[in-house]
């Protein structure tokens, strides 16, 4: 059996139990070394074999699933973050399908809330935003061209930019022709709960300078929104006195 696993964002204890006793339980690890900590392999019994898919094709992640299957061993394929988000999962799978070798996943914690939790902040604020945008400028992945980040700024919804940072520069330029103004908030969160994190709040307009000047040029996510200076929005209606839930009777006003 293949284990996909979310190892969160960094931090070591942001794996899942779940996540954790996996790895504690596994005979073979394959982890993305790009981005996973090395930390988490703590977790990994002695006998464990492990394996950097950072270096390995995925016909190699493939051969090495299938041989440690064909002796009965039970294999984690730790991902960075949840495996859901920009992971490469669905290519393992379908071959894993091919193969006849089952598998399961266990979710993580994506990164980009790993980077709201840094930023103690929420994505969707009333009469902010109420919807999260998650996507990426086109790299050697290409991007549908309906999905531009030019189309999506038409929306002024919060943005969350994964695999960006290097091109802040064409960042900017999309967002602004799309139709945000300069000063619209922005933020930068470079390796979200990690030891070395670091966070810079900028605007569209200065965000190629902040991600020059911090010096950061991968592992980062972009974050586009008036969520990211909280200013001014709408307090909930669930939590309001007035408003009677499921759970919570309203008060009753005094006449
Ligand atoms: N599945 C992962 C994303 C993998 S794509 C997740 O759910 O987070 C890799 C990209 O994710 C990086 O280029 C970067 O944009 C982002 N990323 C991953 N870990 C990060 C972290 N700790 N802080 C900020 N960005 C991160």
């Amino acid at each position: 059996m293949v284990h996909f696993v979310g190892a969160g964002p960094g931090a070591v204890d942001l794996i899942t139990v779940r996540g954790m006793k996996l790895l504690q339980k596994t005979d073979v690890i394959i982890y993305a070394g790009s981005l996973v900590n090395p930390e988490l392999l703590d977790y990994a019994k002695e006998k464990c074999s492990i394996y950097d898919s950072s270096r390995m094709t995925l016909e190699e992640v493939i051969s090495v699933m299938e041989a440690a299957h064909r002796e009965k061993k039970d294999i984690v394929r730790l991902h960075t973050g949840d495996p859901g988000i920009f992971g490469a999962v669905r290519e393992q799978m379908d071959e894993l399908d091919r193969l006849g070798i089952e598998y399961e996943s266990c979710p993580g914690v994506s990164s980009i809330f790993g980077a709201a939790a840094s930023l103690n902040m929420e994505y969707t604020l009333p009469d902010v935003s109420q919807s999260v945008i998650i996507t990426r400028m086109a790299g050697r992945t290409p991007v549908p061209e309906r999905e531009s980040i030019q189309a999506f700024a038409s929306h002024g919804a919060t943005m969350v930019l994964f695999l960006s940072v290097g091109m802040a520069e064409q960042v900017r330029q999309e967002l602004l022709t799309g139709g945000y103004s300069k000063d619209t908030p922005a933020a930068v969160v470079y390796k979200a709960t990690w030891a070395d994190e670091k966070k810079v709040i900028c605007t569209i307009d200065t965000l190629p300078r902040a991600v020059k000047e911090n010096h950061i040029a991968k592992t980062a996510l972009i974050i586009v929104g008036s969520v990211v200076t909280h200013t001014s929005y709408r307090r909930s209606d669930l939590y309001n006195p007035n408003f009677a839930t499921e759970y919570r009777e309203a008060v009753k006003k005094q006449l």
